[in-house]
């Protein structure tokens, strides 16, 4: 595809400040979105996908101007949708359309379907009442619903029917864009492939540009030509879906690929050991790669001679201290230590070892020696001392330095110091990724 952009979204940041006080001091900042460039091409369905909170939904939001954004840009056919006035912001909403997720909140349960597919075309001065009929007939035999079901009420309809009549809605004014926030994940199985297959033939049929939201990458898969995958408010990788899917570089696209059950009976989910399972607060995001707390290739420091397995183990220990802990004691006692001797835990540095797998003696000199002073000063309630003997040894070039986003494999940017020609990553990530099917 050669054509210009339909869409094109670039830095778009959406910041949201926290407040303190009756003064309302800002204390500190949301990065709900923080930086996401992409694009929609004609006719293309692009996916924006990512775990729940990760800021696609905002970032839909905000390039609609539904929440205005804190920086960036965005062109829509060429116009800067950030500067239009009102009439403009009118006329571009017209082009592109949003359709919600759950069809049961979308409609007004007095209101006749006929009358809620109307209303845009009210909203947008079309006052002849027999031509808004004739359109929102199309618009439902369009969705496959039959024009007599205009005079009935919402309640009337199942869940996926209901979604059906909110894409109707979404296109009575003709749209050229249509943002689809996770518009199948409140159905259940078939209703869900039906509604996708819809939009799939209306893609189609009218040549529209899709972007769609979802958390679910085996639905984006089978729907999208490119997708991006977000992270903490940030795209990590983008490319076409093939592409991606098969060959995932980026390891966090490789965990979302490997905790989607393959389609094959045959073939069993690989499980990713990572240093810790939680999604940061968008309020506090890590330093360096956002995902360094939960990557399980975080690199280690060039002179650190330790297996894959062994380095991972030191480093969960490192970020377990890092937690919010009151002092060591607390620390220590919420373990998950199992008694080595007799029948209740005594947190001694060999159960303390043995809950992070670390073996009595790691290979690497350096590492065993900060590893034993770290739990030597745990020991002895001094968390401070615990964290920093371990935060000397091995700090990541990944918790130091934030990786950008490279255009190395052309259409493939990916933000991992393993691509970046400077950094000492190995591109062999180890994590097991796979997702079968068609
Ligand atoms: S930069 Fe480091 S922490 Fe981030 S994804 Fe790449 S290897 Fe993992």
């Amino acid at each position: 595809m050669t054509e210009n952009p339909l869409l094109e979204v670039e830095n778009l940041e959406k910041h949201y400040p926290i407040t303190e006080g009756l003064l309302r001091r800002q204390v500190g900042t949301v990065r709900a979105v923080d930086g996401v460039t992409f694009e929609v091409r004609p006719g293309e369905a692009f996916g924006l996908v990512g775990e729940s909170g990760c800021g696609k939904s905002t970032t839909a939001h905000s390039l609609l101007r539904l929440e205005e954004p804190t920086g960036g840009d965005v062109l829509f056919d060429g116009e800067d949708v950030l500067a239009c006035d009102t009439d403009e912001l009118r006329r571009f909403r017209r082009r592109a359309q949003l359709v919600l997720q759950d069809p049961n909140s979308a409609f007004n349960p007095r209101q006749t379907v006929g009358d809620a597919v109307a209303e845009p075309l009210r909203v947008h001065g079309l006052d002849d009442a027999e031509t808004r009929r004739r359109v929102v007939d199309d618009a439902l035999e369009r969705v496959g619903l039959d024009g007599a079901d205009a005079d009935s009420y919402p309640h009337e309809f199942s869940g996926g029917e209901k979604q059906r009549i909110s894409i109707a809605r979404a296109l009575v004014l003709n749209p050229d864009l249509i943002v689809a926030d996770e518009p199948v994940s409140a159905l259940d199985g078939r209703t869900k492939a039906d509604v996708l297959d819809l939009l799939d033939d209306l893609q189609d049929e009218f040549g529209l540009s899709v972007l769609l939201i979802s958390h679910d990458i085996d639905m984006v898969r089978r729907f999208c030509d490119r997708i991006g995958v977000m992270y903490l408010g940030q795209i990590v990788e983008q490319g076409p879906t093939a592409d991606v899917i098969e060959n995932p570089l980026h390891p966090y696209t490789q965990m979302l690929i490997s905790s989607v059950p393959s389609l094959d009976p045959h073939a069993s989910s690989a499980v990713v050991e990572t240093p810790s399972d939680e999604l940061p607060d968008a309020s506090d995001v890590p330093s360096g790669c956002r995902f360094h707390p939960r990557c399980p290739a975080i690199i280690p420091p060039a002179d650190v001679t330790l297996s894959r397995e062994q380095w991972l183990d030191v480093v969960s220990l490192r970020f377990y201290l890092e937690d919010d802990w009151a002092d060591a004691r607390s620390a220590r006692q919420s373990l998950p230590v199992t008694p080595t001797n007799g029948d209740s835990p005594t947190n001694s540095a060999a159960e303390i070892r043995a809950a992070f797998d670390l073996p009595a003696t790691l290979p690497d000199e350096g590492v065993e020696d900060a590893v034993t002073g770290a739990i030597d000063a745990l020991e002895t309630d001094d968390l401070e001392a615990a964290r920093q003997r371990l935060a000397e040894a091995i700090t990541s070039v990944c918790e130091r330095e934030s990786p950008e986003l490279t255009d190395e494999h052309a259409s493939r940017p990916v933000a991992c110091h393993r691509y970046d020609p400077d950094k000492p990553g190995d591109r062999e990530t180890g994590i097991e990724h796979s997702i079968g099917g068609d």
